[in-house]
């Protein structure tokens, strides 16, 4: 590696690309320490130009969130953290130049913004975090919706708005699936998705579009492949997940493999055919593509950077990879007989804080350290009806079903840590306030 920087020399150049929940909390971190001292160079890469932590787009999509109030603009957020931003896609890698070959920039309209570009490291660190993977089924690409990136939130949302609108709107009687919305995959973003959707579709019913019965129009349904909901998480949670879920009404199907979608429906293996409207691929997960060889690192089956257990990838040691994209062990995952660190936002932001460190180490010559996953359990937010969670090993020697407005309270700790890693304690809690006071003077559901 480069030798750290002496006074008027160039200073180290950090490359962290993607500014998800893990590497715009690095580029922050490290610009308002090395950066700010003019110890490092750090240059943020994303490919769009703001930031919503992606546990929240389910809430967006659902018309429960106002995505204005959490969006954070790289370009600002880079000035008032001392690191630079740059826009576009990173496609590809030269390890022997050093370099990060980065897509041009198409607008809305079509017009280019900036051209293709190569961007110089020192360290790079690879943050692109995952997508949902189809596993090739046949249909998702062109009928089901996707909820990776806000503009897919944002999109359902409008398609949800406009079906009933419609539907409220035309002369002929509604049709028996018109407003039936099937949500495909019941992990925590499945499940979420169907309770949030199930509140604010009745809320804006409410607001006045009485040709709509929601009991009996809209359905929401679930359709998982494994024998239970939410399968990563223990049976406890599924059982009092699936139970409240069909009190509210929302149809659970488990066991049910999707074979294929179609514009109206989906095809189940055994034969079955779900109708629905509105369809949402919400299973699997996978990084990108381009991931599979980039300039020979190592990668698996999903496509993830394999890394050594000090976040450096297994081939090239100015390399580094974190959060989703990245397959870190996990030694004590499933009892002690190992596993990797799932892709889950806590991940991110324990490594965030661990590369900070690792970097700080590079420059002043010191050996670097392991990380170690600690995982504080999982929590599923059901909307206002409830929360549900498992509270882990860390915190409590064991394992522990934690529920309603404690389970609420861990909930959104987890997205304040990432808010107050971004913006400081003052901020985050007048934006808190400020919420708090919009929230009683306007809708809860959003309608545009
Ligand atoms: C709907 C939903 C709900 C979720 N709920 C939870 C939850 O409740 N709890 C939990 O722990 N986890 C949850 N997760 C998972 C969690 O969001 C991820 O584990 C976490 O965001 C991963 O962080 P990351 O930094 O690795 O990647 P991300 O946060 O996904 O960020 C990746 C960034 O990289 C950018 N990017 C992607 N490709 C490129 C490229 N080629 N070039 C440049 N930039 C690129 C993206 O624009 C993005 O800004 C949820 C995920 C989803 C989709």
């Amino acid at each position: 590696m480069s030798p750290p920087s002496a006074p008027g020399a160039t200073p180290h150049r950090v490359v962290i690309v993607g500014g998800g929940a893990g590497g715009l909390e690095l580029a922050t971190r490290l610009g308002d320490t090395l950066g700010r001292r003019g110890r490092v160079a750090v240059t943020l890469v994303d490919r769009t130009r703001t930031h919503v932590w992606k546990p929240k787009l389910h809430e967006i999509a659902a018309g429960s969130m106002d995505m204005s109030a959490h969006e954070v603009g790289y370009l600002a957020q880079s000035h008032w953290h001392h690191f630079r931003y740059r826009v576009g896609a990173m496609v590809g890698l030269s390890r022997a130049r050093k370099e990060v070959l980065i897509a041009p920039f198409i607008d809305d309209e079509g017009l280019q913004v900036t051209p293709a570009r190569a961007i110089g490291y020192d360290t790079l660190v690879v943050a692109i975090g995952s997508q949902s993977n189809d596993f090739g089924t046949p249909g998702v690409a062109e009928h089901a919706m996707k909820l990776e990136t806000a503009a897919d939130a944002q999109r359902f949302h409008a398609r949800v708005v406009n079906a009933c609108i419609r539907a409220h709107a035309q002369a002929t009687p509604l049709r028996a699936d018109q407003l039936h919305v099937a949500i495909i995959g019941a992990g925590a973003t499945g499940v979420e998705l169907a309770a949030e959707l199930y509140r604010t579709t009745r809320e804006m019913v409410a607001y006045g579009l009485d040709r709509v019965d929601a009991d009996k129009d809209i359905q929401v349904s679930v359709i998982e492949a494994a024998p239970r909901v939410l399968p990563a998480l223990p049976p406890r949670l599924s059982e009092a997940t699936e139970k409240l879920l069909r009190k509210l009404g929302v149809a659970v199907h488990v066991n049910a493999k999707v074979a294929a979608v179609q514009a109206g429906g989906v095809s189940l293996a055994d034969g079955r055919l779900l109708p629905a409207e509105l369809i949402v691929w919400a299973a699997g997960v996978k990084a990108a593509d381009f991931l599979k060889d980039l300039d020979g690192l190592e990668s698996n089956r999903i496509n993830q950077l394999v890394v050594l257990p000090t976040l450096q990838t297994t081939r090239d040691e100015n390399i580094f990879a974190m959060g989703d994209c990245a397959a870190c062990a996990w030694p004590e995952a499933n009892q002690g007989q190992g596993g990797w660190v799932p892709p889950r936002a806590q991940a991110a932001h324990q490594q965030a804080n661990h590369m900070l460190q690792q970097i700080q180490r590079r420059l002043v010559g010191r050996p670097l350290k392991n990380y170690r996953y600690r995982d504080f359990g999982s929590l599923v937010s059901l909307g206002e009806y409830s929360t549900v969670g498992n509270m882990m090993g860390g915190l409590i020697g064991g394992s522990l079903m934690i529920e309603g407005l404690f389970a609420r309270l861990m909930y959104e700790s987890l997205y304040k840590m990432h808010e107050l890693a971004l913006h400081g304690s003052v901020k985050v809690t007048l934006d808190t306030l400020a919420r708090l006071i919009v929230r009683r003077t306007e809708p809860h559901v959003k309608l545009h």
